[in-house]
């Protein structure tokens, strides 16, 4: 294909999209602002590769297993040199609590159940490195993307190329298709407001604030061993969850509803530190014997759920334009999504260039395509988000005396879902379909013989699931602001 397209933002929607339009024959350039990733081990690159367009480099990052699919089926070299870096992948058997551990028999999609854990630095520069070695793929660093340029097309704006600065140097790039793939603070919708485009945002606040401190695991040390607690939790006031990584490293986060304004002190390594040993499933990370700090404690805030549409009324409201990845479409951090919609929206991309050779149709396809296959994650997780934002608000104020059908549903999710998560294989399977995003939202758990399995949990009673409770999670609200300190 003559056509050269250009790509604006080189981080992992940026690579992913010249990724899939380099294998189905198309030429491509990116343009990425930042310093490429230096040679030196992964450690080296954790500690000095200067990321300023990624502020999220260095929190924890998990690769769902539908990302992970998509590398096996289609780039398997790729996820060999990752696997070679020391990323590690955690099965589906291996992710079992020791509670059902015996109980199961592997069934044949097991391996789709696969999730891949390390640093967000080292999967960045093995996928850089790979990406760099197609045919028809040239990557720039170092090139900031300033400005578009447009005409008017049939009074649609069309943008005709882009003002570049590298170093002290301006010039400009002329493109026939420009492809947004610089992320959540992309400069483009601005941009495009300034020409009138009247595109679609939707937002809405994730309500959280996101805190990752990375630990080195002591030489000769081995990962701790899975527990029955799970390695992600929710205290309502808190969220939290530990993150494997490459090289004998492994991150805690911690996520804290925005309303709890006193709890930002997180940021503060001692307090950190204070709040991870009081969450069981966080202790024997933490013991001396088996870890100690490599970083102080990373923030991140202002995080929403976005989701922009650049065809309205089956309409492109602008001609020579395509989002992908985080520019078009992010949601909370919290679900570990990011990679796996960025991978999926490039391959959507792809596939609607490699379909249809006029813009129009293919921006259409490309359009209804994201609607139907990645829209569904981000309507659950503004839901959810809404949901956790109102609880946290509740908590905060005291809780109501629940409603009946509120308590109904407590318990069946307190005394069905939990025990039989811990005690039913396809359960646990489905919902692990769900989180790794293999099926569409809702799709896995809502199935008949998955809600019978719950409900034979919840009516067996209390007595006949006693051993399948988890442990408690970690100290309540009032108990956790004593230890810290604050007024209750
Ligand atoms: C706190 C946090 C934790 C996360 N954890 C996970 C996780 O566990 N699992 C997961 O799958 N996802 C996670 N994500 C999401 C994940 O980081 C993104 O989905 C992923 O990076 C893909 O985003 P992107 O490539 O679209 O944008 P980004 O990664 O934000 O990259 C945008 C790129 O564009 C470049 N750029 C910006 N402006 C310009 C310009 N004017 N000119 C040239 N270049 C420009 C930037 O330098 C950058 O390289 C997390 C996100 C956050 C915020």
């Amino acid at each position: 294909m003559a056509e050269r397209m250009v790509i604006a933002g080189g981080s992992i929607a940026g690579l992913a999209t010249a990724l899939a339009l380099s294998r189905i024959g198309q030429d491509v350039v990116v343009l990425e602002q930042d310093a490429p990733p230096p040679p030196g081990s992964p450690q080296e690159l954790f500690t000095t590769w200067k990321r300023r367009g990624v502020p999220q480099l260095r929190h924890s990052h998990g690769f769902l297993a539908r990302m992970r699919n998509l590398l096996r089926d289609r780039y398997p070299d790729l996820l060999d040199a990752l696997l070679a870096e020391g990323a590690q992948e955690q099965t589906f058997e291996g992710s079992l609590p020791p509670v059902l551990a015996p109980a199961n028999q592997p069934a044949p999609d097991d391996d789709d159940l696969t999730s891949l854990l390390c640093r967000r630095t080292t999967f960045e520069r093995v996928l850089h490195a790979y990406v760099s070695e197609q045919p028809r793929v040239e990557l720039h660093s170092g090139v900031k993307v300033r400005g578009i340029r447009h005409t008017l097309d049939n009074s649609v704006p069309r943008l005709t190329g882009l003002t570049l600065q590298q170093g002290e140097t301006y010039e400009d790039m002329a493109t026939e298709t420009i492809i947004d793939a610089t992320g959540r603070l992309s400069p483009f919708p601005a941009w495009l407001r300034d020409l009138g485009v009247e595109f679609l945002e939707d937002w809405h606040e994730t309500g959280i604030v996101y805190y990752t401190r990375y630990y080195r695991l002591l030489d000769g040390v081995e990962a701790p061993k899975r527990t029955n607690h799970s390695s992600m939790g929710d205290l309502g006031y808190l969220k939290f969850g530990v993150f494997p990584g490459d090289q004998q490293t492994f991150s805690l986060t911690l996520a804290i509803p925005t309303v709890e304004t006193d709890l930002r002190i997180l940021k503060n390594n001692d307090v950190f530190s204070q709040v991870c040993q009081r969450l069981p499933a966080f202790t024997p990370w933490l013991d001396p014997k088996c870890s100690e700090p490599a970083t102080n404690v990373y923030v991140m805030g202002g995080l929403r759920n976005t989701y922009r549409q650049f065809v309205v009324d089956n309409q492109p409201v602008v001609r020579g334009f395509l989002a992908v990845g985080e520019a078009a479409i992010h949601t909370n951090p919290l679900y570990g999504r990011g990679c796996s919609l960025s991978f999926l929206h490039a391959h959507l991309l792809a596939d609607a260039v490699a379909t249809y050779p006029h813009e129009t149709a293919r921006a259409r396809s490309f359009h209804h395509a994201t609607q139907q296959q990645l829209q569904p994650f981000y309507d659950v997780a503004v839901k959810r988000d809404e949901t956790n934002l109102r609880r946290a608000q509740q908590n905060m104020a005291g809780p109501p005396p629940p409603r009946l059908r509120e308590r109904l549903m407590r318990s069946f999710v307190q005394h069905g879902l939990a025990t039989a998560m811990r005690g039913d294989l396809n359960v646990r399977r489905a919902f692990l379909r769900d989180f790794h995003m293999l099926d569409l939202p809702n799709v896995a758990i809502r199935r008949p013989s998955v809600i019978l399995g719950i409900l034979r949990f919840w009516l067996r009673g209390k007595r006949r699931n006693a051993h399948l409770y988890t442990p408690s999670a970690g100290p309540s609200r009032g108990e956790m602001r004593r230890v810290l300190g604050l007024a209750e």
